[in-house]
């Protein structure tokens, strides 16, 4: 099992089984939600997730057509968001409390990078949406 939490502490939530990847996403709005040089997501199946407390504070904004951002309105934490009909979900990997286990592997978007961030891992990084083995489709969707 793996936890994670809003900042107040008001939201939290848990996930059962095993996640998939990390990535790291470069795209603007990522870095705009995130207010940081990259947004970082955990990426598992929706099946095993779910609210344990505080559900009801945590909305929504539609940054593209069809691509949710959510957010704690008690604090303004980034939050997960299920998709494909619940059948994935995307967590913000700064809001877990436990390891995940798994580590990140790739960056995307990197087109979109700031200027003032310098890549220092060796991971593959790509200007847009990664070929299959990195988690596409799902990382479109960040
Ligand atoms: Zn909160
Ligand atoms: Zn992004």
């Amino acid at each position: 099992m793996i936890r994670g939490s809003c900042l107040c502490g008001q939201v939290r939530y848990q996930l059962d089984g095993a996640p998939q990847f990390i990535n790291h996403c470069h795209c603007s709005m990522c870095r705009k939600v995130h207010g940081a040089a990259f947004g970082s997501f955990l990426h598992a199946d929706g099946a095993g997730f779910r609210w344990t407390a505080g559900e009801e504070l945590v909305k929504t904004y539609e940054s593209s057509p069809g691509n949710l951002r959510a957010f704690c309105t008690g604090c303004g934490s980034n939050m997960p968001v299920l998709e494909d009909e619940g059948s994935h979900v995307i967590i913000p990997a700064g809001g877990l409390d436990d390891d995940p286990g798994v580590r990140p592997v790739v960056h995307i978007h990197v087109a979109s990078k700031a200027s003032w961030s310098t890549i220092g891992d060796g991971l593959p990084q790509f200007d847009a949406f990664p070929p299959d083995e990195f988690g596409a489709p799902y990382t479109k969707e960040d």
